[in-house]
């Protein structure tokens, strides 16, 4: 079964949800407007799927000119040499406007070839293709395009949508656990932030979950972007609304850039960030300290950390925090919790209280 999810907005695209999507060659060739396709993907990916996919949309457009482009794995490449590195190659294949890119991989697939479309020639298609739970529920959905720098994450970039998404659920079976359990965290996010009912469902299908039930895991992707594509829709800029997509991120992206991108993976950060974001929250009189407890004890069932690593100071922590992009005029801005279901951006918050917070 394939579970559909539309995005609406100015240009509205689909995202497919089910087992086997990549050998759809017809489906993924019908986004394909001229006669080049570039895959991009990564060194641990590119074998796995990314021969599948170019004969696909080769045997279904036997005209199309298909290449494979490989990037190391990890956050490290998502950098721009390798942004310029992939202008280069869109150049040397003789990329027209016309040209599509296929992003085949996590989130720094997704967002180092959504950031090179957005950019060659102002703007090709792209074609996201997650092949992790992060990606599927989050990353290759809403047009958040970008690279880091070492002074901070994701710094450099540009809101580009694409065509269409396919979630290939078959995908996840070679998928590390440790990556399983990073995508949970932004599953969990969802019912924290907007959906209480779903967040008793995760707790409830937390062990098939787990055990990558593939119908569990499935629904727990259509759930999650269905929450993810009504936030972008309706605020595809992140002018409002959107910004509550960051809850648990202004502490996770501090970590992140502190261990210099090479400790915690994004997802494994999200989980403690949400944890301090709701220990801020208790101490700020807006959620309850029970509610701490229980995100905090399904993050760990998940099998996810929830303390901040040891030996990370917390003043450079707070000074990345000022840097990062949801805060303005160097205040610390943070997305609050009400307890399950509720979130709000607080713009103002005291250094002290976000130290405090770090645990
Ligand atoms: P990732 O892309 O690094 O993938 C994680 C690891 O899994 C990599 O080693 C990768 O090679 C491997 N892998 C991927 N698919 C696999 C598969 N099917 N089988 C085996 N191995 C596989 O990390 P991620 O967690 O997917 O994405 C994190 C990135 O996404 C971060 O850079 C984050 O900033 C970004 N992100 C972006 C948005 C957005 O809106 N654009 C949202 C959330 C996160
Ligand atoms: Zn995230």
């Amino acid at each position: 079964m394939t579970r559909i999810v539309d995005v609406g907005g100015h240009a509205p695209y689909r995202i497919a949800i089910g087992d086997g999507l990549l050998s759809d060659g017809a489906a993924l060739a019908s986004h394909v407007r001229g006669r080049h396709a570039m895959i991009v993907s990564d060194a641990h990916v590119t074998p796995l799927y990314a021969r599948g996919v170019a004969d696909a949309l080769q045997a279904a457009n036997p005209g199309l000119r298909c290449m494979v482009t490989c990037i190391p794995a990890g956050e490290s490449a998502k950098s721009l040499d390798r942004f310029a590195e992939l202008l280069r190659e869109l150049a040397d294949f003789g990329a027209t406007r016309d040209a599509c890119v296929f992003a085949l991989g996590g989130g720094v697939v997704g967002d180092l070839a959504g950031f090179a479309a957005a950019c060659w020639m102002r703007g090709i298609d792209c074609v996201q293709l997650p092949t992790t739970l992060l990606a599927m529920v989050d990353s290759s959905v809403g047009g958040k395009t970008a690279v880091d720098l070492p002074q901070g994450k994701n710094l450099v970039g540009a809101f580009h949508l694409p065509r269409a998404v396919f979630a290939d659920t078959a995908t996840l079976r070679t998928l590390p656990d440790r990556e399983l359990r990073a995508g949970l965290a932004e599953v969990v996010k969802y019912g924290a932030i907007r959906d209480a009912a779903f967040l008793d469902w995760i707790e409830t299908h937390a062990d098939a979950l787990l055990a990558r039930d593939a119908d569990t895991l499935a629904e727990a992707i259509a759930r999650s972007c269905a929450h993810k594509a009504a936030i972008v829709e309706r605020d595809p800029f992140e002018r409002g609304e959107r910004a509550l997509l960051n809850f648990g991120h202004t502490f996770a992206h501090a970590i992140e850039t502190e261990q210099g991108y090479g400790g915690l993976n994004h997802g494994e950060a999200v989980a403690v960030g949400m944890v301090c974001a709701a220990r801020l929250s208790a101490r700020l009189g807006m959620a309850v300290a029970d509610d701490t407890q229980r995100l905090a004890a399904l993050l760990r069932r998940l099998g996810l950390p929830v303390d901040v690593p040891a030996g990370l100071d917390p003043a450079a922590l707070v000074a990345h925090m000022r840097l990062d992009k949801k805060a303005i005029a160097g205040r610390l801005r943070f997305v609050l919790w009400s307890g399950a279901g509720a979130a709000q951006v607080v713009p103002d918050v005291a250094e002290a209280e976000a130290l405090a917070a770090l645990g």
